[in-house]
């Protein structure tokens, strides 16, 4: 409860859980779609991977990021409380498997090849 509604009532709690419903969701979808490629052994599953792993990685930092601050004081200060302890184990996400810098250079690389390639004739690897 904050002045005297539920916090689901409020407009600007109600934006950021509908954004944290969002991520989840695209973050489901991508992941589901990802896993189909590998199975199916697609040449776009290498893409696929980074971008997910990207994806994902950035979403649940958004989404846990919401749940803080939604819970004000009590969500980053109580150590036991989920907000605070998921903020502490999803941060390294971003960084394992490949920093999200690492993993948008190679997204990068891999988009521009076939145009690099229709134009110089030369494949970069
Ligand atoms: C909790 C945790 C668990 C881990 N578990 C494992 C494990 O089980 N097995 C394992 O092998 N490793 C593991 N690691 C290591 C992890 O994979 C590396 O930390 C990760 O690959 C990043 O390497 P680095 O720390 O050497 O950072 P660096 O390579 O030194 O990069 C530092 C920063 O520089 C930036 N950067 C790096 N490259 C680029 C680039 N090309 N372009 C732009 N910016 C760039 C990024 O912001 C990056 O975060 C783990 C790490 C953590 C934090």
């Amino acid at each position: 409860m904050a002045f005297g509604s539920a916090l689901g009532d409020l407009g600007m709690v109600q934006q950021m859980l509908a954004d944290s419903e969002i991520d989840i969701e695209a973050s489901r979808a991508l992941i589901l779609r990802t896993a189909w490629e590998l199975d199916t052994g697609s040449a776009a599953a290498s893409q696929l991977t980074s971008v997910s792993k990207t994806f994902v990685a950035e979403a649940v930092n958004r989404v846990v990021d919401r749940a803080v601050q939604i819970c004000g004081a009590l969500g980053i200060s109580a150590a036991d409380a989920p907000p605070a302890r998921l903020f502490r184990e999803v941060r390294p996400f971003r960084i394992y498997d490949g920093p999200s810098e690492t993993h948008r250079f190679a997204i990068t690389r891999r988009a521009v090849r076939p145009y690099r390639q229709s134009r110089t004739g030369v494949a970069d690897g």
